[in-house]
């Protein structure tokens, strides 16, 4: 039980523009094809949200070879390569891209980059179906790296012709870092005109910075293969402070546990936040089950406002 205990939310958390752009695509391409179409990937790392689109009628694939030819595939929010496109085009599918438009424009930058000949270091997790997307832009130019120790030992053609970009869903920090060596090694590095790392995901760091000071661990709403919810966790134990992923409120007793031991005494200050593919309702349910514990709403923690919203493609919008 959580008697005493006060939560406290960070704010911004949960759903980003191009989350809920993403999800609406599909909602809205499910009432255009008579409640069926086809998902390349998850469209974004969340299986409730999944689930629920399932129970819609989206089928789910990881490739278009598994795709009927002549139906409706959907990119998810973290982009594809264009061999998946040319493999969706040779099965004669009718192609809707719910890329994220943030994602998008890093694909666009690849491509400028490659272009003009610049050997391209991407920034991210390699395997991640988001840098594989981007990565295919330009194979032969892109290296994926991943770690300080990748930055101290990657090689290039041209030393005086290299870029950076990133994954738009890092630790800030991390990443930093991780530019501070190559910037060391390759003095003349172009860097992007503006951060790769997308608002949300800073927006959502910052909030849990600032939320540590106040609580004695922060419980984390998000998906395990959700990027943007790891690196929440990452960020707040990083502040020193204890942080756990929750998939859902079924393992919030368990987390409570953990984190008491780990503390050695009771808890007085929860945190709440949730990664950016995590819905409302989940953190909703997340939250009533800490209060029937005992705990009580105590403060919101507002770092950011966000305003951003994201046009649907002109073929979805209403007639
Ligand atoms: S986390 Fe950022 S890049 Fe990823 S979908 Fe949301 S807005 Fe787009």
């Amino acid at each position: 039980m959580l008697g005493g205990v006060n939560i406290i939310l960070a704010s911004p958390r949960g759903f980003c523009a191009g989350v809920e752009y993403a999800i609406e695509i599909v909602e809205r391409a499910l009432d255009r094809f008579d409640g069926k179409v086809y998902v390349r990937h998850e469209i974004v790392h969340n299986r409730h949200v999944v689930g629920r689109l399932e129970r819609m009628g989206a089928v789910f694939v990881e490739e278009p070879g598994e795709i009927p030819e002549s139906e409706v595939v959907i990119y998810s929010a973290h982009g594809v390569s264009p061999a998946v496109r040319a493999a969706s085009k040779a099965r004669g599918l009718r192609e809707i891209d719910a890329t994220c438009p943030l994602v998008r424009k890093v694909h666009e930058e690849a491509m400028r980059l490659a272009r003009l000949g610049y050997d391209i270091l991407l920034i991210g997790h390699a395997g991640h179906v988001e840098v594989e997307g981007t990565k295919g832009e330009a194979p032969d130019r892109i290296r994926v790296v991943e770690t300080i120790e990748d930055a101290a030992a990657v090689q290039v053609d041209d030393p005086a012709r290299v870029a950076y970009l990133t994954q738009t869903t890092l630790s800030v920090d991390d990443t930093a870092e991780i530019v501070a060596k190559l910037s060391e090694r390759f003095p003349a590095i172009v860097r992007p005109a503006k951060d790769d790392i997308c608002y949300a995901t800073q927006n959502r760091q910052n909030a849990v910075k600032d939320l540590c000071r106040h609580v004695d661990v922060v419980l984390v709403v998000g998906d395990r293969h959700s990027s943007n919810s790891n690196r929440l966790v990452d960020v707040a134990q990083g502040q020193g402070c204890a942080a756990h992923l929750l998939q859902s409120a079924d393992q919030l007793e368990s987390v409570l546990d953990a984190a008491r031991s780990a503390l050695g005494r009771e808890l007085e200050n929860v945190g709440l936040t949730a990664g950016a593919s995590a819905p409302a309702d989940l953190i909703d349910h997340v939250l009533e089950k800490l209060v029937a514990l005992g705990g009580s709403m105590s403060d919101e923690i507002v770092t950011a406002r966000e305003r951003i919203h994201f046009s649907l493609p002109p073929s979805l919008r209403a007639p």
